[in-house]
């Protein structure tokens, strides 16, 4: 997400660019609201950053504040009434919301609002509710400027989960972070105003300077007076979660969290790795792209020479978004392409940051078989996935998580390599040179920060059977798989 506030310069193509940087964060759809301190102007489709805004839309949408978003389909269907911003119209006032993250309480909290089961489309709706009613009990509304930060100051401490929001009105641009700062924002300067991003990449393309993260628990609030910061929680509940996954898989390599370069961090992760696990190899190769920098931490580490194995074709998103498992599958061959002449005859060790269903991992090593690599030894820069994700990432149900179901060495049959081994998670954090700083590393150890309501858990934390008659999930495909099955797999799950 993104948000701006800058009198001198064409804040929708500011936005845009920030959107473009942080495509990577969302692909089902995008979307920004702008306002020209009277009025609010929202666009918003299905589909990428570059298909949803022209020229034309971009020209059209004058002012000097905006907000914008990618959505990652969480929770809520994918359809254009859950593409972000959400738009809210009380009075002569309004607002616009956009959401990462996902909260637990959305049920308690639609009932609190008097939404009835049923019409409430996404988490964000309901604190989009939530805030309308706030802003309509407040006298002082439409004269004092503050009513929606005052509205905010009301709501945040009921929302239980995971969430960063951007939010603006008529004249004002807010950003906050739940008070374990699950997800990043960061706090960059412009010439004349501010911005306000996921990640940092996002503010150097429109040349922001960075200023600092914004804390965990903390809500900034931008206007024509400069920045200031709010308080909505109380300094002892602050307690710092942010997401390990963004270190090893979803943050740029060229952003930075906790003030670590992630590039750098994703280094050390691959030189841990080469020490937790050697082996003996003629090329260490990395799997694009998020498993490269690991890759050449490995390859420094072990003194073993570093090569590029497998080309990316440029132009296609993540195969994750792909709809079913099948296509995910499919997917890797788009993705992908292994270089025979780095290949063949060699022993070769690959790297990867994480294997969630083990779908393009198979894929994959599959294919480097196939160009003639006499040895595949895996080596993973995160520890086992073995537990779903509830506040934001979204990866399923335990289910579908190999490591949730499967033994490394059961995974390392699946897999079809010769060796395998995951990065310990003491080392891991140790990689990202942090010191003491508090993380959530809930889908490595089940250690969940928040809560999951027994509601949200039902059907999600299952890995018993009748997964094989679920969606369709690796384990589904291990049963109609040619791969090597251990042994009792068909008893575990009940096959
Ligand atoms: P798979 O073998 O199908 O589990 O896919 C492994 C790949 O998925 C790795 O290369 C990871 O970089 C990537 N990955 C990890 N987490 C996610 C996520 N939440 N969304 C999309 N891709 C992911
Ligand atoms: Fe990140 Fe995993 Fe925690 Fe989800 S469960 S917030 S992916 S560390």
């Amino acid at each position: 997400m993104f948000a701006v506030y800058s009198p001198e310069q064409p804040v929708a193509h500011l936005t845009y660019l920030g959107l473009y940087a942080l495509q990577h964060r969302g692909q089902e759809s995008a979307g920004m609201a702008v306002s020209d301190g009277q009025t609010i102007t929202v666009v918003k489709d299905m589909g990428l950053v570059s298909n949803v805004f022209d020229d034309r839309t971009l020209d059209a949408l004058t002012g000097h504040l905006a907000i914008g978003h990618t959505r990652y389909s969480t929770t809520g269907s994918s359809t254009w009434g859950n593409a972000q911003p959400f738009y809210r119209n009380i009075g002569d006032h309004s607002f616009a919301i956009a959401h990462n993250g996902n909260l637990v309480n959305t049920e308690e909290l639609a009932a609190e609002a008097g939404m009835l089961p049923g019409t409430v489309t996404s988490d964000t709706d309901v604190v989009a509710e939530l805030i309308e009613q706030e802003l309509a009990r407040d006298p002082e509304s439409s004269s004092d400027g503050r009513a929606l930060e005052r509205a905010l100051l009301a709501v945040l401490p009921k929302l239980v989960g995971a969430f960063s929001f951007v939010l603006m009105d008529e004249g004002h641009v807010i950003a906050v972070r739940d008070k374990q700062g699950f997800w990043p924002l960061c706090l960059g300067k412009l010439p004349a105003g501010w911005a306000v991003a996921s990640e940092s990449p996002a503010l150097d393309i429109i040349n922001a300077h960075q200023i600092r993260e914004v804390a965990a628990g903390e809500m900034v609030v931008i206007d024509a007076t400069g920045v200031r910061t709010e308080q909505p929680w109380a300094l002892e509940e602050i307690d710092p979660k942010l997401c390990l996954m963004e270190f090893v898989y979803f943050h740029r390599p060229d952003g930075s969290l906790y003030g670590q370069n992630v590039h750098q961090a994703r280094m050390r992760m691959g030189e841990q790795l080469a020490e937790q696990a050697p082996v003996e190899g003629d090329l260490v190769m990395g799997v694009p792209e998020s498993g490269l920098p690991a890759a050449e931490g490995y390859a420094r580490r072990s003194g073993i020479p570093y090569g590029q194995g497998l080309v990316k074709n440029r132009y296609i998103g993540r195969t994750f978004i792909a709809p079913n498992q099948e296509m995910r599958a499919l997917g890797v061959r788009l993705k992908l392409n292994p270089l025979r002449d780095s290949i063949e005859g060699r022993r070769l060790i690959v790297v990867d940051d994480s294997i969630v269903r083990g779908t393009t991992t198979r894929a994959m090593v599959q294919m480097l078989r196939e160009v003639g690599a006499l040895e595949v030894h895996l080596r993973i820069s995160s520890p086992p996935y073995t537990w779903p994700c509830f506040y934001g990432m979204d990866t399923g149900t335990r289910g579908e998580l190999i490591a949730a179901n499967l033994t490394v060495g059961e995974i390392r049959a699946y897999l079809n390599v010769d060796s395998l081994a995951y990065l310990e998670l003491d080392r891991l954090k140790a990689a990202t040179s942090t010191g003491g700083a508090g993380f959530c590393d809930a889908c490595f150890t089940g250690a969940y920060p928040i809560e999951i309501p027994v509601a949200l858990r039902a059907g999600v934390l299952d890995t018993t059977p009748p997964v094989r008659d679920a969606v369709p999930s690796t384990l589904a495909l291990l049963f109609e798989s040619d791969g090597e099955l251990p042994a009792d797999h068909a008893r575990r799950l009940g096959g």
